[in-house]
């Protein structure tokens, strides 16, 4: 985890904290302005550092108290303010002055193992991405099962995920994986996951 705990990633070490552009507000000009630059980072983006770290510490009081009963909400906030922050860190860092052409050595080799070719990748991601309904995400993502690339999209980013997160530990609670022996009581098969079916081994191998 050391690699995550630099302001460079938006994570001192304590807090989340929005990182510095890695170039000038006016770097990316003319096909990204100034203007839109400077308020993206320093308000849309920075409101999602302060939106997360708000969350988390009363997620913690309410651990702390015993009282869920906002966990709905507070997911939701952690969710949302999560994935805005870590996907606007990786969008600054995916950009640079003089960007653009092509990828070349391990990239381009994954890129052509998984999509066929880079003409043949940029046509769907730019596909992929355009197609997205409303507010959200084109991604190039790794699957991590077989290495592939996938591209995936996001509508919007909040949908109870925090993108830049590996998960260790699932509990599955679509009703195919509880209903012939619990039917509706999904909360006896969640407390019986935890209290008697976790492998903690495994989940400790996964831990970065
Ligand atoms: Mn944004």
């Amino acid at each position: 985890m050391e690699n995550l705990k630099n302001v460079k990633n938006g994570f001192d070490g304590t807090e989340y904290v929005l990182p510095p552009l890695p170039y000038d507000y006016s770097a990316l000009e003319p096909y990204y302005d100034e203007e839109t630059v400077r308020l993206h980072h320093d308000k849309h983006h920075a409101g999602y550092v302060a939106g997360l770290n708000a969350a988390l510490k009363k997620l913690a009081e309410a651990r702390a108290s015993g009282d869920f009963a906002a966990i709905k909400h507070l997911s939701r906030e952690v969710a949302f303010h999560g994935s805005g922050h870590l996907l606007h860190t990786l969008f600054w860092s995916n950009m640079k002055p003089g960007g653009g052409g092509k990828p070349t050595g391990k990239l381009l080799d994954a890129i052509e193992g998984s999509f066929g070719s880079f003409d043949a990748f940029i046509a769907q991601f730019k596909a992929a991405t355009k197609a997205v309904e409303g507010s959200g995400w084109g991604v190039l993502a790794q699957e991590m099962a077989s290495g592939k690339l996938f591209v995936l999209t996001a509508e919007k980013h909040q949908n109870l995920t925090t993108w830049g997160a590996k998960p260790i530990l699932v509990c599955d609670v679509w009703e195919h994986a509880y209903y012939l022996k619990y039917k509706n009581d999904r909360g006896a098969f969640v407390d019986a996951f935890c209290e008697h079916l976790v492998n903690w081994d495994d989940v400790a191998k996964r831990l970065g």
